[in-house]
Order: C-alpha cells, then structure tokens, then sequence
C-alpha cells in the first residue's frame, strides 16, 4: 500500500540478497527490520556470543540466549518471524582475509559493526567491487548514516587516516541509549529498501543526537586524491592477516592467528593446567586464568577479558596457548 513502493517494489525488494556484518545492536535492529519488510535472502555474519549486557539495546536476544552464538540465535528467531526469507548465518569475524567469500554475490551489504577498521575492510571491498554498502554508526545518544554506492564520497573520503586507538572515545567509555541503534538502524534500512529498488537515496551524512533532537545531512563531495575510490589503492584489503591484535569496544583484546585452520578445543582443554571454571563446547572454550577469562573460538580466535592492554594479552596467549 504504500505509494514509494507498490507491488513492483516490493518485487524487487524480496529478489534481493543482503549480507550483514555485525549482529549488535545496530545489526539486531537491521536484521530484524530487513526480514519483515521481506527481502529475499540475508546473511548474519557476527564472531560473538549473546552476554547479559547486550540485552538492552540487541533487540533479538532475551536471557536463555546469553552465551549462545548471536549470529544463530538472531537467524533462528527471524526465521520464526517470516519464513518466506532465506536467512543464513555464519560465526566469523569479517576480515581482510575472507571478506570476498562471505559477501560474493550479495546486492548489498549492511553495516552493523562496531569499529572502524572493520569498516574500512568493507568500503575497500565494497568500492573495488562496486557493491553498495550502508554505512551506520552509533555512541552515547548519536548516531550516523551514510549510503557508499559509488556515486558519492567513499567512507575513506571522509576519514582518510584510522584514528589512533584511544583517541575516539568508545561504547565502553561512553555507553550507548538503547533508542539509539533503533533509529539509526530504522535509517539504514529504509535506505537499503531505497537502494534495493533503484530509487533515489541519500546523498551526505545524517547525524543526529536524539537527546538534543538535533538532525543535520552534511553533503561531502568525492575526494579525488581519496586513496580508496579516487586511487583504487585497497590498503586495508590488502593487509596480511598475519597476526591480529585489537582492542574490541568492551575493552577486551581480541587475538586473531592467520591461517584458516580450526582449532580442536577439546585438546586444547584437555592441556590447560592451573585455570579455572573452564567450559568447553565444540565452538568454544572458556576458562579463567590470573584474573582474566579468556575465551578460544574454534576458529582458533581468542577472546581476553580484562587484560588490560595488548602485552598483557599476548602474554597469556602465548603462556596458555603456546601459539
Ligand atoms: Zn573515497
């Protein structure tokens, strides 16, 4: 019934495939608009695991699903809400180093993570390969949407350098107003719906506080010298994935090896002396160690909680993991 879209729009609509990176808040609100509006197939693709202090803003997740996957629970939930889309989910971190496998073939890709190298990865891959991509943001009561469909800036045109860590504060210093992600999410997808028809889009950057209720559209203009979509130079596509080191929004350090190896956790417990409360599954291995709870993904990525800093986690990564 409604006019902007119409039987042919809502045709198009539910022909097209949507993948998107991060199943947070951002992403939760995101997947959850996208199924009821129909499309025609969505990926989840999140690394995390539900825990209690997501609940207020991650709109799919409720208390039986703490320290379940996010990116299956979201999946199993939105299958229950329209059965007519073909949902997939997958517990990986994006990256340089796999991002093309996860996105081939997708006509758009959403943008529900929570740090801006991830980011970067996408408008690298999303600009080589002329892949329109919506860009959203969220802290304290602000948030930001921008659409990067080539016509326009690229998000390297407006952010040429990767502010230095610390500089920027974070949800963790900041926290986040859970009516925040729900909106800025609401913006996304209605601009996803725009893009998905081929009809006109936002052009610029929407940013707002909805505790000022200040809302501005900030035009930027296609830097020519823009390193990724001016000189089609791919730095963050092109970084090896060595070894991966990051400091994740909740302060924790997140370890990430190269290779695509899988790790067997149960061997890897079966090893460990000197922890406590350890808990192991086929997809994870908990356990807690000199104060810290560390947490081993069968993808052999590592999670520590309360490290501190980056020596520190890679000390016990080395010291328990003898990686
Ligand atoms: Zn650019």
């Amino acid at each position: 019934m409604m006019g902007d879209i119409g039987p042919e729009g809502q045709k198009s609509i539910s022909s097209k495939k949507v993948v998107l990176i991060g199943c947070g808040a951002l992403g939760t609100n995101i997947a959850n608009l996208l199924v009821r509006a129909g499309v025609g197939e969505l990926l989840l693709v999140d690394r995390d695991f539900v825990e209690i202090d997501n609940l207020h803003r991650q709109v799919l997740f409720s208390e039986r699903d703490i320290g379940e996957s996010k990116s299956e629970t979201a999946a199993a939930i939105l299958r229950s809400i329209n059965s007519e889309v073909s949902i997939k989910s997958l517990i990986k971190d994006m990256m340089s180093s796999n991002i093309a496998e996860m996105v081939k073939g997708y006509d758009l890709i959403m943008d529900g993570t929570d740090n801006i190298p991830a980011r970067m990865v996408i408008n690298d891959y999303a600009v080589k390969e002329d892949v329109p991509w919506v860009y959203g943001g969220v802290l304290g009561t602000g948030g930001m949407v921008m659409n990067i469909t080539g016509e326009g800036p690229c998000l390297r045109c407006l952010l040429p350098e990767l502010p230095e860590q610390g500089d920027i504060p974070t949800c963790e210093t900041m926290g986040v107003l859970n009516t925040v992600p729900a909106i800025t999410a609401a913006v996304q997808v209605t601009e996803a719906l725009k893009i998905l028809m081929g009809k006109d889009h936002m052009k610029g950057l929407l940013q707002f506080d909805i505790w000022k209720n200040e809302f501005n559209l900030h035009e930027f203009r296609k830097d020519p010298k823009c390193e990724c979509c001016g000189k089609r130079e791919f730095v963050y596509l092109n970084e090896d994935n060595e070894e991966v080191v990051t400091q994740l929004c909740d302060g924790s350090i997140q370890i990430v090896p190269s290779g695509t190896s899988e790790a067997d956790l149960k061997l890897i417990a079966g090893k460990l002396k000197g922890v406590e409360n350890m808990k192991v599954n086929p997809f994870r291995l908990e356990f807690e160690v000199e104060g810290k709870k560390v947490t081993i993904f069968k993808d052999r990525r590592v999670i520590i909680k309360g490290a501190g800093d980056k020596g520190i986690a890679r000390s016990i990564y080395s010291k328990f993991l003898g990686l």
